[in-house]
C-alpha cells in the first residue's frame, strides 16, 4: 500500500513530485520521501507522516534538479520503522540511484538471508532494499533478445538481473543521475502509468489523479514486465522476460484502494466501483427505505445500488475528514476509537428507517460492528449490511495491507456468524462473479483475487 511518482525534464521536478504525492496520499500516510537529481548528484528528503509534514516548503527549496521520484508509504513489509522511508538511495561502483517501490516481494526474506550470508549489510527491514542489493551485485548479461541503447548498457542489465531474482509485486520508479526508469512486475499486480504535459515533461505515477494535479495527460500504462527508460534521448521500452505471465491486476484497487477519480489498469475506478454496486442490487433485492453509504469508500457502490434498485441514496453517516483511514492505525484499541471519530449518524435520515448500508469491504468486522451499533442508537428500524466485494478470506502478499488469516473474520466465521457478530438484520456480500464482471464490463481481463479466493498467482 504505497504510491509512487516520478517526473523528468522539468525544472520544478521536486515541487511537482510533492504535488503528485499529495494526490496519492490515500495510498500511504505513514511517511513520504522525494529524491531529485540535478544531472550529477542525487539529493533526498524523507520524513514521517503526511506529505505536508514529511517534506516542507523549505525542504523543497533544497531539492534542485530536473528529475525526481517520490513515494508515500504505508508499511506492508518491514514495519513502520523510520529507516524504511523511501525512496532508498544507494551509491555503488556504477554510480548512484534512488528507488521507490509499490508492492510486496514474496521471496524477500529468502533473498535477504542469502545476501546477508554473502556479506550484504541492510539498513532497513523493507523488502525494497533487497532490490537495491540485487542491483548492486548483479552480474548476468542482459537477456539475448534485448538490444540495449548506448545509454542503457551499464545500469539496465543490473535491473533485469534483479527482476529475474525477485518474485511478487513491484511497480518501481528508479532515479539515475540522468534517467527516470519505471518498472512493473511481469504480472502487473500494482498499477503504474505514464503521462506527459504540454511542455514535454514525462511523468510516472501509481494513479492518474496524480497526473491531473500537475496538469499532465495520461498516455498509457507501463505494461506488465516492462522496463521504461526516459532520458534526453527519449523513451525506450524493454521486456526482459521473454514469455509474458498471465495478467494478475489487483482487483482490490478497484474495490477499495485507488481513488475513484483515477484511471488505473486502463479504466476508470468510478465506473467499476459503481457497477459493483449495481451488481449487488441485481444479486440482492431488499425492501428498504434508504441506501446509506459508508463514506468515503462505500459511496459509489451505494450510488450504483440506489440507481439499480430505485431506493433513494441518503447520506446517513457523516464522515469527519480530519481523521485518517480507520484501518491505518497500529493497534486495535486505537482502531476502535477512530471508527467513532470518523463517522457520525444523521438522526433525521436514520430514525425509524429500514436501511441498506453499503461498504466496499469487510475485513476484521470492526468498522461494520461499530456502525451497526451507532445506527441502532440513532433509531434505525432495520439494518441490512451489504458489501460490494466478496468475503476477504486470505491475506494479500502483493502489497495491500491485510491482517493475518486469524484476524480475517470471514476466514473463521460463516456469513451468518458474521451477521450475528456485527448485529445487522441481514448481511450480504457481492459474489466473486459479480465483482469480476463489474470490472470486465469495461473490457478488462486478468485479475488477482487472492484475498477473496486464496488462489495466489505467485508464492
Ligand atoms: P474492518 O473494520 O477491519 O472490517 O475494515 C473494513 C473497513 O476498512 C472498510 O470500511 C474498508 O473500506 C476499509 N478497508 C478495507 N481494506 C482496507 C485496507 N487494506 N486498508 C485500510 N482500510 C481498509
Amino acid at each position: 500500500m504505497c504510491g509512487v511518482f516520478g517526473v523528468i525534464n522539468n525544472k520544478d521536478a521536486a515541487a511537482l513530485t510533492h504535488l503528485g504525492l499529495h494526490a496519492l496520499q490515500h495510498r500511504g500516510q505513514e511517511s513520504a520521501g522525494i529524491a531529485v537529481s540535478d544531472g550529477y548528484d542525487i539529493n533526498l528528503k524523507l520524513g514521517e507522516g503526511l506529505v505536508t509534514k514529511a517534506i516542507t516548503a523549505e525542504d523543497l527549496k533544497e531539492l534542485k534538479g530536473d528529475i525526481a521520484i517520490g513515494h508515500v508509504r504505508y508499511s506492508t513489509a518491514g514495519g513502520s520503522n523510520p529507516k524504511n522511508i523511501q525512496p532508498f538511495y544507494a551509491h555503488f561502483y556504477g554510480g548512484s540511484f534512488a528507488i521507490a517501490h509499490n508492492g510486496n516481494l514474496v521471496n524477500a526474506d529468502q533473498l535477504r538471508k542469502q545476501l546477508e550470508k554473502e556479506g550484504a549489510i541492510f539498513r532497513s527491514t523493507s523488502d525494497t532494499e533487497v532490490f537495491v542489493h540485487l542491483i548492486a551485485r548483479a552480474k548476468e548479461p542482459p537477456p539475448a533478445h534485448i538490444i540495449l541503447h548506448k545509454n542503457d548498457t551499464d545500469f539496465l542489465p543490473l535491473v533485469f538481473d534483479a527482476m529475474k531474482k525477485v518474485k511478487g509485486a513491484y511497480s518501481l520508479v528508479i532515479l539515475r543521475e540522468k534517467q527516470l526508469i519505471a518498472v512493473r512486475d511481469p504480472y502487473g499486480f500494482r498499477p503504474l502509468l505514464l503521462g506527459k504535459n504540454r511542455s514535454g515533461s514525462y511523468f510516472v505515477a501509481s494513479e492518474s489523479c496524480a497526473f491531473d494535479i500537475v496538469d499532465a495527460e495520461y498516455l498509457r500504462d507501463i505494461k506488465p514486465g516492462e522496463v521504461l527508460v526516459i532520458d534526453d534521448s527519449g523513451l525506450r521500452s524493454y521486456f526482459p522476460f521473454e514469455h509474458p505471465e498471465k495478467a494478475e491486476k489487483c482487483i482490490f484497487e478497484y474495490v477499495y484502494f485507488a481513488r475513484p477519480d483515477s484511471l488505473i489498469f486502463g479504466d476508470w475506478v468510478y465506473e467499476i466501483r459503481k457497477e459493483m454496486g449495481r451488481n449487488l442490487a441485481r444479486e440482492y433485492k431488499i425492501d428498504a427505505d434508504v441506501v446509506v453509504p459508508v463514506l468515503d469508500s462505500g459511496l459509489l457502490a451505494a450510488k450504483g445500488y440506489s440507481e439499480e434498485s430505485g431506493i433513494p441514496l441518503e447520506i446517513g453517516l457523516i464522515r469527519n475528514h480530519y481523521v485518517g483511514r480507520s484501518f491505518i492505525q497500529p493497534s486495535q484499541e486505537i482502531r476502535d476509537l477512530s471508527v467513532k471519530l470518523k463517522l457520525n449518524p444523521v438522526h433525521q435520515v436514520i430514525n425509524g428507517k429500514r436501511l441498506i448500508v453499503i461498504d466496499d469491504s469487510l475485513v476484521r468486522g470492526t468498522t461494520s460492528k461499530k456502525i451497526v451499533n451507532m445506527l441502532r442508537k440513532a433509531g434505525a428500524k432495520e439494518i441490512h449490511f451489504l458489501i460490494s466485494s466478496p468475503p476477504v478470506i486470505s491475506p494479500c502478499y502483493y502489497g495491500i495491507d491485510t491482517p493475518t488469516k486469524e484476524e480475517l473474520i470471514a476466514s473463521n466465521k460463516t456469513i451468518e456468524e458474521i451477521r450475528d457478530y456485527i448485529g445487522a438484520d441481514s448481511l450480504h456480500y457481492l459474489s466473486l462473479e459479480g465483482m469480476i464482471n463489474a470490472a470486465n464490463k469495461y473490457k478488462q481481463k486478468g485479475f488477482c483475487t487472492a484475498c477473496f479466493t486464496g488462489n495466489y498467482p505467485v508464492l
